[in-house]
């Protein structure tokens, strides 16, 4: 495989303005065409590293999942089987496949609908890699760390002493191994992590982390949003952020997190009163499903 199609080559930090507050960017939207976004550095791990026996993959989650089109795009490079499980497909998407789907199923995915979630002590072998659902797997700390350590050289280029650092999360792999990585590096320097959670609620979340990494110690900062958004459904106010934050600052935010993300960030103006940095996590593929979606209610 040819590995430098897929590297990671440090994300621009760029300086922008949402309703007259200054924010920096982290731009993991732009890292590679194919593969972006925090699935490239969950799973930058596993384009590394040589699996000489492994010849499949297996994971399993929602059929418009970010994580499921990234995994495509993983074994499609490493010339693995591609098997994911789902709890169900409407013969709609099947006959009119868009956004991640139908990347994936270009991809070679195989699909596998309504037979419950796969388990990993039966298919994990030594030809079989499994990957957790979202992609909520430890080796992920290797390709935040890099994240991290891009992150802390840029805070002491800038003479940050204290940043504070905001993303949305879904299972939390890359707030928890963000924040953890963080305090590695340079301690004169210090970078706090906050984040909302978009799937579960706050308990959710710190369970996820524990699952992870069982250190309670430098978590990061959970903070709810103030109405309760199911993970998934359409917003008004959702789709209205995402429209004002490509309008003001040019640049196009996922439409499943980031709206829940700048909403609560907003919500918490307390956070920006010190130099804060967004992190743009990519999925913008999924758009394509989520924006048909919007516009069919909305206009
Ligand atoms: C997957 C994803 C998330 C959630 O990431 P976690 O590491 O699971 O918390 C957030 N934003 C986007 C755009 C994603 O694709």
């Amino acid at each position: 495989m040819n590995i430098d199609k897929y590297s990671i080559c440090n994300s621009p930090i760029e300086e922008r303005f949402f309703q007259n507050q200054k924010i920096y960017i982290k731009r993991d939207d732009l890292l590679n065409s194919k593969f972006s976004g925090n699935k490239a550095r969950k799973f930058y791990y596993f384009i590394l590293k040589e699996f000489p026996d492994i010849k499949k993959v297996i994971s399993y989650g929602s059929n418009q999942s970010n994580a499921m089109y990234s995994l495509s795009v993983l074994a499609k490079a490493k010339g693995w089987k591609f098997e994911y499980y789902t709890d169900h497909l409407s013969s709609y998407l099947k006959e009119n496949p868009i956004g991640n789907y139908k990347y994936a199923i270009e991809n070679g995915m195989r699909i596998i609908i309504g037979k419950g979630k796969p388990k990993r002590e039966k298919l994990e072998n030594k030809d079989t890699l499994f990957i957790e659902e979202g992609g909520r797997e430890k080796n992920a700390r290797v390709g935040i760390k890099i994240l991290a350590q891009e992150i802390k050289l840029w805070q002491q280029a800038q003479g940050i002493k204290n940043l504070n650092i905001f993303l949305p999360s879904g299972t939390g792999t890359t707030a928890l191994f963000l924040q953890k990585s963080l305090f590695e590096f340079d301690s004169r320097f210090q970078a706090k992590v906050y984040t909302v959670p978009c799937v579960g609620d706050s308990l959710y979340l710190k369970l996820q982390f524990v699952m992870l990494d069982n250190n309670l110690l430098k978590y990061p900062t959970v903070i709810n949003p103030k109405k309760k958004y199911q993970f998934g459904k359409l917003y008004k106010e959702a789709y209205d952020i995402w429209k004002r934050l490509k309008y003001e600052m040019g640049i196009e935010f996922d439409m499943l997190y980031d709206p829940i993300g700048w909403l609560t960030l907003i919500e918490n103006s307390k956070i920006l009163k010190k130099p804060t940095l967004y992190i743009h996590q990519g999925g913008l593929i999924g758009n394509e499903s989520m924006l048909e979606r919007y516009k069919r209610k909305y206009s």
